[in-house]
């Protein structure tokens, strides 16, 4: 195998490490049910780490993640990687600053999702919390979400954010149809940042959409 790295174990441990607190955290707030979900760091500038496929994701230890290069081919293991692992390297694929990509299934995603499939996209105008998305600095812009339709063909998927991004529009995570949400940051502090203001944006919207109605 001609471009095999020799695997930096205190890296991977590390990464390892932030990985299941994530999870753990995650897990505990609900998002992550019955072993959905997946979350990945930046290994180094051509791989990635990424959660097993199926492991309860509030329980990850540093056995549960594995190497890919930033096509998704396993690095150095017999294991599978996680049916989703396109989303993610292709996220590194397209920005070098992207240290980590969050993947969850909460409740409100997925019911977000479904009410704003037809839409194509949730946009947020007026909350305070929009700032917690880095590069937004005041509550008077729109922050748009997209929601793409699901599909078992990952390519379609990656097709579509390839589009979106392709078309200069600003990305910062994206729904999938009675799926869940995909979010990203440089780090894993950021990432996770990112994902609980799109939760409780999300959160948000619903509950002005039932009080509304
Ligand atoms: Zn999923």
């Amino acid at each position: 195998m001609p471009d095999t790295p020799r695997l930096d174990h205190a890296r991977l441990a590390s990464c390892a490490r932030d990985i299941a607190d994530a999870g753990r955290e995650l897990g505990a707030r609900g998002w992550t049910p019955a072993t959905s979900s997946n979350f990945s760091m930046r290994y180094d500038s051509q791989h990635a780490v990424v959660t097993i496929s199926g492991r309860d994701k509030g329980r990850l230890g540093v056995d549960d993640v594995m190497v890919v290069d930033l096509a998704g081919k396993p690095v150095g293991t017999a294991s599978k990687p996680s049916a989703e692992t396109a989303l993610h390297v292709q996220m590194y694929r397209r920005d070098p600053q992207i240290g980590a990509v969050l993947h969850t299934h909460s409740h409100n995603q997925t019911v977000a999702s479904r009410l704003y499939a037809q839409a194509g996209v949730v946009r947020f105008a007026g909350y305070e919390l929009q700032k917690a998305i880095t590069g937004y600095t005041t509550h008077e812009s729109e922050l748009d979400l997209p929601v793409f339709p699901n599909t078992q063909e990952m390519g379609e998927l990656v097709d579509r954010v390839d589009a979106w991004l392709d078309a200069g529009k600003p990305l910062h995570g994206y729904l999938i149809d009675g799926h869940g949400i995909y979010t990203w940051g440089r780090t894993m502090a950021e990432a996770k940042r990112h994902l609980e203001a799109f939760e409780f944006l999300l959160a948000c919207e619903l509950d002005l959409r039932r009080l509304t109605a």
